[in-house]
């Protein structure tokens, strides 16, 4: 009899779990699935993007896991497409790959003064804050300690999640799974101000009225903004409820001894001010025709700011051997795209199919029309001779991380959130989480 179809999926964030439920959950075409990670742990930005807390939201990944428990699926972790193992090599051991290795590049600002010590990128903050192994913990670290000024560039839902992170006082984060030295960090950071910069109205923002309603509702900051376009009527729901939040916002005054978070429309920097390091940020006021055309008024000013973080959006990047065309891999509703025409047994779903847009759900209906395409080519794709993959990475001198490993890591988090009083809590050092995934290897 055949062997079961094999599959490599490239990335164990959503759109890759997602993609291995709906391939391992069908009968009509037997097969098996590798889900591959660069890191030693699942979940994407489900572990390493949600803000922390956002408990609910984060408890996703309960839901997530079950696939990883699936006898069909097997995940192989600490192994990175493009440096562990080639495109090419996955197609000489699957007889197809999904990619779905996320969009998680920084947008850059392209201004002046964009690299001075004091100036991040949202992507920079979320993966410190959230341990992720690669994480620049000294360039982040010395940035938040004297960060009393903070100017965060975007108005969607990112810029917001760092805003109420570092608006935070440490109760409101203690019960969270954030590594030790994050609490201490922001318990420690003399953040007083946080300005959210928008280009464009009130009505032109991008984030949601639930997270915006929450910026309201921090125990340490109060939420301010100018009356500047919410006068604006719109027949559009979210946005109005938007306005009506933002009303409130409007409304509110300074506290003493309490952080401000204003939010800022019409304004966007043009350039970072410093020398050493940031200390301010030049804002020119914008205007928007009506057709929607945004330009620059000329007038300007200077915002103190110890720190500027950019949350101007994702951007996927190319891997050794897929190339992406604007931020994606060229695709057909998940099928590859190989110069204008369909690569066999190449797919694509999540970010890297779409782009950086959509709540986590939006990876399911996406994974599973890319799978569908996949099932539909299945009886024309020649079935591969390779060895197993993991055979391959242990002869390479790899050590994956294999279901049983990630378990261990999982335990060793939840045992080290136990320790004082919490559920679980991050570890954020790739040889820690190496040796607790290795430690059970018995
Ligand atoms: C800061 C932030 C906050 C968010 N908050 C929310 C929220 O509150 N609610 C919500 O619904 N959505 C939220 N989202 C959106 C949600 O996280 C995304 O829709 C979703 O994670 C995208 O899934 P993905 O699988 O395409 O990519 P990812 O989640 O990025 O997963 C990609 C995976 O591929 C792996 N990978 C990358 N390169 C390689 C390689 N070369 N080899 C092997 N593996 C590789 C990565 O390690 C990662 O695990 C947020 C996103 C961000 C950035």
């Amino acid at each position: 009899m055949e062997r079961p179809l094999r599959v490599a999926v490239v990335g164990a964030g959503p759109a890759g779990i997602y993609a291995a439920e709906a391939l391992a959950g069908q009968d009509d075409v037997p097969v098996t699935v590798d889900l591959l990670d660069r890191l030693p742990t699942p979940f994407g930005l489900v572990r390493h993007g949600i803000a922390p807390d956002h408990t609910k939201m984060r408890a996703l990944a309960d839901t997530l896991r079950h696939t990883l428990d699936h006898p069909g699926v097997r995940f192989v972790g600490d192994v990175e497409v493009g440096r562990d193992l080639s495109v090419a090599d996955l197609r000489a051991h699957c007889d197809a790959v999904v990619f779905t290795h996320g969009a998680s590049g920084a947008r850059r600002l392209g201004i002046e003064g964009e690299d001075l010590p004091g100036s991040l990128a949202a992507t920079d903050v979320v993966a410190w804050y959230t341990g992720h192994p690669d994480a620049d913990r000294a360039r982040v670290e010395a940035a938040l300690a004297r960060a009393r000024d903070v100017v965060l560039v975007g108005v969607g839902n990112v810029a917001l999640d760092v805003a109420r992170v570092l608006a935070r006082c440490p109760a409101e984060l203690e019960q969270t799974d954030m590594p030790q030295h994050v609490l201490d960090v922001l318990a420690a950071a003399p953040v007083e101000r946080i300005t959210l910069l928008g280009r464009r109205g009130p009505a032109q923002a991008t984030f949601t009225t639930q997270e915006l309603r929450e910026l309201g509702h921090l125990s340490a900051a109060v939420a301010l903004t100018d009356p500047d376009g919410l006068d604006e009527e719109s027949e559009v729901r979210a946005v109005a409820r938007n306005l009506a939040a933002l009303r409130e916002f409007a409304e509110h005054v300074p506290e003493a001894g309490k952080a401000s978070v204003r939010l800022r429309f019409f304004a966007r920097p043009v350039r970072l001010c410093g020398d050493e390091r940031v200390t301010g940020v030049v804002v020119e006021r914008t205007a928007v025709d009506p057709a929607d055309r945004l330009s620059g008024t000329r007038e300007t000013e200077v915002l103190p700011a110890d720190l500027v973080v950019a949350a101007i959006g994702y951007q996927g990047h190319d891997l050794p051997g897929l190339a992406v065309e604007g931020g994606t891999v060229p695709n057909e509703g998940g099928r590859v795209l190989r110069d204008g025409a369909v690569s066999p047994g190449e797919y694509v779903a999540g970010w890297i199919k779409r782009g950086p847009t959509g709540v986590v759900g939006t990876n399911k209906h996406d994974a599973r029309e890319t799978v569908a395409a996949l099932l539909a080519d299945s009886p024309t794709l020649p079935r591969v001779e390779g060895a197993d993959l993991v055979d391959t990475l242990r002869a390479r001198g790899r050590r994956p991380v294999l279901l049983e490993n990630w378990r261990a890591i999982d335990d060793a988090e939840h045992a080290l959130g136990a320790t004082r009083g919490r559920a679980r809590t991050t570890i954020h050092d790739r040889d820690a989480l190496r040796a607790h995934a290795h430690g059970a290897q018995r």
